[in-house]
């Protein structure tokens, strides 16, 4: 199915399940309410998102130095570097390292990129066991769905729903609280780390002079995850660079208070190739750096601004779109909400994914509240431009607003009766108005009718 299709499908049934619109809204909502308080904190809130975006601006301009400035790092310090140009290169390098390690017991810690290039479906289909440690991410997979929301993986499940799951999977009560469940997938966690070979984790933050990698996280599964393995892999993209250690007391700020309204997320760990006078890290440190079509939105003048994003995941939770029907698995695309839609069409090619674009109100809360203050609403703005600069609508919607375009521009037409101008608007956007949309009701009189009554001919 074209994604466009599956995209349409899954809106619709997500738009009409009121339940769970009603339910992420609440909670969102309620995260937006934390996050506002914690912004508060800030004595010069507007200049912190200034500098941040100026620290990503200056990285973004200059990429190529600093990939190699921290690949250079990483060398010196005993580490691995490996290039990935895409999905495919990522994985086979994986094979590669589980092979060379003979590795059977691989843990995984919150990473987008394991879902952007199907890290779990293609390990398992080659007969390895790989087990994710975050708590949101291990209910959506057992369940065998992709996240709803980039920090929130599990924000539209409700307690039944992971009862049920996680009674069949790990004999937990059916009737456990939220804390009973989290005590029970922690016993069921805490073996599988001991016993992993290899741990994969994300990366937020690639620190390009020294060469560290910092990872923040709530609930201690990320270190836990390359405590205790042989090897540690860190796939991470290329887009995830900061110049400086020094860099670091601002991005991890920026990043808590806007992710989950906290000051400071509850484990924060700089980490990187195991040093001489170390006993009981990992000996094998290897960062996977992946591409993956970020070069295209790096050869934009205007949109490689998106790649300054640091995955707070604010732009989502603030969304009217994205809390009516929701992340990755509506949109067909790596990213999730504003942020997702302005990437994914770039990333994934623009002629497939322009209706990414078209999914939004343009309200601009999403770049109101950016933290790198990307202008996330016109950059949606541009991919539509671009969509239509490069030939991409379709064949209908042009002479679509072909018709609509005579039509407003006649005098004649605009002042026909109501009936006329109804039938005409339904004729037109039959089937693009969608099933449970109302057909806007068209006023009796036009508004140069009522003018001219009013105030005698013009
Ligand atoms: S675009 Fe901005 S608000 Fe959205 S996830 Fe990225 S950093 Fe956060």
């Amino acid at each position: 199915m074209h994604p466009q299709e599956a995209f349409i499908k899954e809106a619709t049934s997500k738009i009409a399940d009121k339940d769970l619109r009603q339910r992420v809204t609440f909670l969102l909502e309620g995260n937006d309410n934390k996050r506002k308080l914690a912004l508060d904190e800030f004595s010069n809130l507007e200049l912190a998102k200034q500098r941040a975006a100026y620290v990503k601006w200056k990285i973004t301009e200059n990429l190529d130095k600093y990939l190699v400035d921290f690949e250079a790092a990483i060398v010196r310090k005993g580490g691995k570097v490996v290039w990935a140009f895409d999905a495919a290169n990522a994985l086979a390098e994986l094979d590669q390292i589980i092979l060379r390690s003979k590795a059977k017991n691989i843990v995984k810690s919150k990473s987008a990129l394991c879902n952007e290039i199907g890290l779990n479906e293609h390990l398992r289909s080659k007969g390895k066991s790989i087990v994710e440690t975050d708590l949101g991410d291990y209910v959506m997979d057992a369940l065998g769905e992709k996240p709803f929301h980039s920090v929130m993986p599990a924000i539209h499940k409700n307690l039944s729903e992971v009862n049920k799951l996680l009674n069949q999977k790990i004999k937990s009560s059916l009737d456990a609280d939220e804390q009973e469940l989290v005590s029970d997938i922690r016993s069921e966690l805490r073996n599988k780390f001991f016993e992993a070979d290899i741990g994969i984790t994300g990366a937020n933050f690639l620190v390009a002079d020294t060469g560290f990698v910092a990872i923040t996280e709530n609930e201690g599964n990320a270190r836990l995850s390359f405590a205790f393995a042989r090897t540690h892999v860190v796939l991470a993209s290329i887009d995830k660079l900061i110049p400086t250690l020094n860099d670091l007391d601002l991005f991890f700020t920026l990043l808590a208070t806007h992710a989950s309204g906290q000051q400071l997320t509850s484990y924060n760990t700089i980490t990187g190739p195991r040093n001489k006078e170390d006993v009981d890290s990992p000996s094998e440190f290897i960062v996977i750096l992946l591409d993956n079509g970020r070069s295209n939105l790096l050869a934009t003048q205007d949109q490689r601004q998106a790649l300054s994003c640091i995955k707070c995941g604010a732009c989502s939770s603030v969304c009217p779109v994205f809390k009516n029907f929701g992340g990755f698995p509506t949109f067909q695309t790596y990213g999730s909400g504003p942020i997702g839609q302005v990437v994914g069409a770039l990333q994934q090619g623009l002629e497939e994914y322009k209706y990414l674009s078209n999914a939004s109100t343009i309200c601009g809360k999403c770049t109101g509240v950016c933290p790198v203050k990307i202008d996330l609403h016109n950059h949606l703005l541009r991919n539509r431009h671009e969509a239509v600069q490069q030939g991409f609508e379709k064949t209908g919607e042009k002479l679509a607003w072909f018709t609509w375009k005579k039509f407003m521009l006649n005098r004649k037409n605009l002042n026909r009766a109501a009936s006329i101008k109804s039938f005409t608007f339904r004729q037109l956007y039959r089937t693009d108005w969608g099933e449970k949309r109302e057909f806007p009701k068209i006023a009796e009189k036009s508004f140069n009718q009522l003018w001219r009554e009013k105030m005698g001919s013009v």
